[in-house]
C-alpha cells in the first residue's frame, strides 16, 4: 500500500473510532445490560490491534460501561459462562455453568441471494472481477466484500423465529428466559438463561443442536410412513401433536392444502391418502423446511464468547440491538441497530448497491464517487471496506 493510501486508512479509522467513542460516551450511556456481571469475562478488539484483550472483569455493569468509554472498542465480548474467577486463566478460572447460546447468521444459510451480492472490489478502480484475484487495471489485490441485504435478513429471521418456538413449545423454556439480539451484521443471537440447563456439558449442548437441526432423524422412529412402515400400522395424524411428530404432520397438512392434492386432509387427516412414496417426499420437505439452522459450533460450546448486547459491530457500526420478544417479526435492523450519530461526512465510495440505513435509501454507487453521506451510513461502507474518507 503507498503511504497516501496508508495515511488515508489511518484517517478513516481515526474518523471511525471518534464515531464510535460519541456512541460510547453518550449521556445517557447505551442501554448494556449483563446478568450476573460478576461472574462474566469480559473480551474486547481495540482499533487497529490484532490481538482480542481478554479475562477482564468488572464488578458491576457501570464499572463496564466505564471501560468502554475509555477503551472504546471496536467489537466487544462477555463469556457466556459463568465463572468462580473470571479475570484467571482458562484453566483457573472455575467453571460454574454457561448460558445456552445460539447463533443464526444469513451466511450459512444457503440463500439464493447470496450470488447476486458476492463482491470483489479494487481499492483503487471498485467492483472488479477477475479469476486471479487481482484488478485488472492496476493489478491490485481485490477483497471480498461481505454485503447483507434485506433477503438475508429475513432468512435469518425465519430461523429465529422457528429456535424460538422450539425452545418455547418443546423445552418448556419461559419467555422470560430468551433473550434475542441481532448480531450487529447479518444474524441473530439468542441466549437462554434457564437455570438448569446451565450446566449442560458440550455432549448435552450437541444433543440439543442436533434435535433443533433434525440430524440423523427417523421419521419411522416418529411413527410417520416412511421406509419400511406399513402404512395401516401407524397412528392416525393430528395437527396438535408435539415435537418434531406434529411439525411435520402440520408442515405435511400445509404442502397438502398448496398443492390440492388431498381436500380433505386437514379435517381428517389419514395416511391411507397416499402412496408411500408420496408421503416420503412430503415428509422429506416438511424436515427441510422446519429444521432450525444454528451455528452447531457456537451453541456446543461451552466457553464462548458473545456479543454484548447494545455494543457496536466493527463491521458494520450497527449495534448489537436487543430484540424484544414481542417485536421478533417486524424488527428493523437496518433501522432500530443503526444508532451511530453525528454531521454528514464526504466519503469516497469505491462501490456499493443500493442499499436503506437509519431512514434513508444510498447508492447504487457504481464506480469511485465522493459522496456526502449521514455518519451511520459512511461508517457502514467504510467497515465494509467500500469506502474511505475523502481527501479534502
Ligand atoms: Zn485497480
Ligand atoms: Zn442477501
Amino acid at each position: 500500500m503507498t503511504s497516501v493510501a496508508a495515511r488515508v486508512q489511518d484517517k478513516t479509522l481515526r474518523f471511525v473510532r471518534a464515531v464510535f467513542s460519541r456512541y460510547y460516551r453518550s449521556e445517557p450511556p447505551p442501554p448494556i445490560e449483563v446478568r450476573e456481571p460478576q461472574q462474566r469475562e469480559f473480551a474486547y478488539w481495540e482499533f487497529g490491534k490484532q490481538v482480542m484483550v481478554r479475562h477482564l472483569s468488572f464488578q458491576s455493569v457501570g464499572e463496564l460501561l466505564r471501560r468502554l468509554a475509555e477503551v472504546v472498542p471496536l467489537h466487544a465480548y462477555r463469556s457466556s459462562a459463568y465463572f468462580r474467577y473470571p479475570a484467571a486463566p482458562m484453566e483457573e478460572k472455575g467453571w460454574e455453568g454457561a448460558d445456552l447460546v445460539f447463533d443464526i447468521d444469513a451466511d450459512h444459510l444457503d440463500l439464493p441471494c447470496a450470488d447476486e451480492h458476492s463482491y470483489r472490489v479494487c481499492p483503487v478502480h471498485g467492483l472488479r472481477n477477475s479469476d486471479d484475484g487481482k484488478c485488472d487495471e492496476c493489478g491490485s489485490g481485490l477483497s471480498d466484500v461481505e454485503w447483507v441485504c434485506d433477503r438475508c435478513i429475513e432468512g435469518a429471521r425465519a430461523e429465529l423465529i422457528k429456535l424460538l418456538n422450539v425452545l418455547t413449545d418443546d423445552f418448556g423454556v419461559s419467555e422470560s428466559e430468551i433473550e434475542v439480539g441481532f448480531s450487529g451484521n447479518r444474524g441473530f443471537h439468542v441466549v437462554v438463561y434457564t437455570e438448569r440447563l446451565r450446566k449442560l456439558d458440550q455432549m448435552a449442548r450437541r444433543e440439543i443442536v442436533t434435535y433443533l437441526t433434525c440430524e440423523g432423524i427417523d421419521p419411522s422412529l416418529l411413527g410417520l410412513p416412511w421406509k419400511g412402515r406399513r402404512v395401516r400400522s401407524l397412528r392416525r395424524p393430528s395437527l396438535d401433536e408435539p415435537g418434531w411428530r406434529g411439525r411435520i404432520v402440520r408442515s405435511v397438512a400445509s404442502q397438502l392444502e398448496r398443492s390440492g392434492e388431498v381436500q380433505s386432509w386437514l379435517e381428517d387427516p389419514d395416511w391411507g391418502a397416499l402412496r408411500p412414496s408420496r408421503w416420503r417426499e412430503l415428509i422429506s420437505r416438511a424436515i427441510s423446511e422446519e429444521r432450525v439452522n444454528v451455528d452447531p459450533v457456537v451453541t456446543q460450546d461451552v466457553h464462548r464468547l458473545v456479543r454484548l448486547p447494545w455494543s457496536l459491530n466493527g463491521k458494520t457500526g450497527l449495534a448489537a440491538a436487543r430484540i424484544p420478544l414481542d417485536r421478533v417479526e417486524d424488527f428493523d435492523p437496518f433501522e432500530e441497530a443503526a444508532v451511530l450519530k453525528g454531521p454528514p461526512v464526504r466519503v469516497r465510495v469505491l462501490f456499493a448497491p443500493r442499499f436503506r440505513i437509519g431512514g434513508g435509501e444510498y447508492g447504487p454507487f457504481e464506480g469511485p464517487a465522493e459522496v456526502k453521506l449521514p455518519v451511520h451510513a459512511a461508517v457502514y461502507l467504510i467497515l465494509k471496506g467500500l469506502a474511505t474518507l475523502a481527501s479534502q
